[in-house]
């Protein structure tokens, strides 16, 4: 089955008794056992497996071309389950423009029991560098967030294999759409599921897929079972609703991202823009090679301060004001006052998620916000 197909019908299961054609949501949280003391439906307690989170990691492992999912309540505890499968004392690679929340997660919860190099992941060498007999993991984020940088996976896993390494990547940004991580070898695909893949703003989730089951893998999850970071059934549903469109609202993510990227490289008052899909992105033909199309984020310099930054994203009447992305609505965000005092994001640098609304309603209300820095 291809991908369209693949993710209206793998996260579906008819109701055996009813025949109702969705999937019920399965709020039970125990299943009764038969009589000779096993369980005939196969589910036991809905902290260690649940119909509705089945069918979500069946789409999930299907879409992402791998041998199993792992469905989490959120992003941040998808990586962190992977964090805490490594034995202490492990030497993690991690991009030196990392999500902020999981950057945070490995400084502070895991401080004192992993330790991190941050590295800029868009040269080979500089990996190379950072690796030490310890090494267990290097963390992928392609294309990367907030300065949409690009990693050339296969380089990464190359190196990686020859040492024993594991390479995880979040694909978040580029979803299962747009950039199949596990066909170019890496061993583990995270996701939070709170973006593209629910697609609407308005459920939380994270996942990781593998690309074969192996101990380590049996390792995450029982992290998953035990530390019990599991979505709703009712999230399980609301994602693998959100799916099902997922490869079409990719389609007008990344033509509306692009459009709006050509219209800004082009401005007068904006100093750069950071967007994989223009041919000026330093590593536009890595992304060529490892994408079908260059995604829906994009980031750019407004010329001048913080001050005119934020004029700008004040001033945008369509565009929300908001964290995150990925849903159907446009968002801008001053990147750097939510990562707070010591972020490296420049000052002036708008990050933006670029929604499904008319191009051309787009490129007017950015550029009249853009108009009033001369007011
Ligand atoms: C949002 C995000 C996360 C964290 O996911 P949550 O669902 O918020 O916990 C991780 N990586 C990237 C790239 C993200 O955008």
């Amino acid at each position: 089955m291809k991908l369209e197909t693949i993710a209206i019908h793998s996260g579906n299961r008819i109701d055996e008794t009813t025949k109702a054609a969705i999937q019920p949501i399965t709020l039970s949280t125990t299943f009764e056992r038969g009589a000779d003391g096993d369980y005939p439906g196969g589910y036991i307690y809905t902290r260690s497996d649940n119909p509705n989170r089945a069918s979500l990691e069946d789409v999930l492992a299907k879409l992402e071309n791998g041998a199993d999912a792992c469905a989490f309540s959120s992003g941040n505890a998808a990586g962190g389950s992977v964090f805490q499968a490594l034995k202490p004392g492990s030497h993690v690679i991690a991009p030196s423009d990392m999500y902020h929340g999981l950057r945070n997660l490995l400084l502070q919860v895991y401080q004192g029991i992993l330790t991190v190099d941050f590295v800029d992941q868009s040269a080979i060498e500089n990996i190379k560098a950072a690796i030490k007999p310890e090494t267990r993991l290097i963390w992928i984020e392609t294309p990367s967030n907030p300065l949409l940088k690009i990693t050339d996976i296969r380089s990464i896993t190359k190196l990686a294999k020859e040492q024993g390494i594991f390479v995880c990547c979040d694909n978040t940004f580029a979803t299962p759409v747009l950039q199949s991580p596990l066909l170019l070898d890496a061993d583990l695909v995270m996701h939070s599921t709170t973006k593209y893949l629910g697609g609407h703003s308005d459920v939380l989730g994270g996942a990781l897929i593998t690309k074969e089951k192996s101990d380590f893998w049996q390792r995450i999850r029982d992290i998953q079972g035990l530390s019990g970071a599991v979505p709703s059934p009712f999230d399980c549903y609301m994602t693998v609703r959100g799916i099902k469109t997922l490869p079409y609202r990719m389609k007008g993510h990344v033509e509306n991202a692009q459009k709006l990227a050509e219209f800004l490289s082009t401005h007068d008052d904006i100093e750069a823009v950071f967007y994989p899909g223009l041919p000026s992105h330093e590593n536009h033909s890595v992304a060529a090679s490892q994408m079908n199309g260059f995604g829906g984020m994009l980031s750019f310099l407004v010329k001048g301060d913080e001050q005119a930054a934020k004029k700008v994203a004040n001033a945008t009447k369509i565009f929300t004001q908001a964290t995150s992305l990925g849903g159907v609505e446009s968002l801008i965000e001053h990147r750097a006052s939510v990562e707070g005092p010591d972020t490296k994001t420049p000052v002036n640098l708008l990050r933006v998620s670029v929604g499904l609304e008319n191009i051309d309603d787009l490129v007017e209300d950015i550029s009249l916000a853009i108009r009033t820095l001369k007011n």
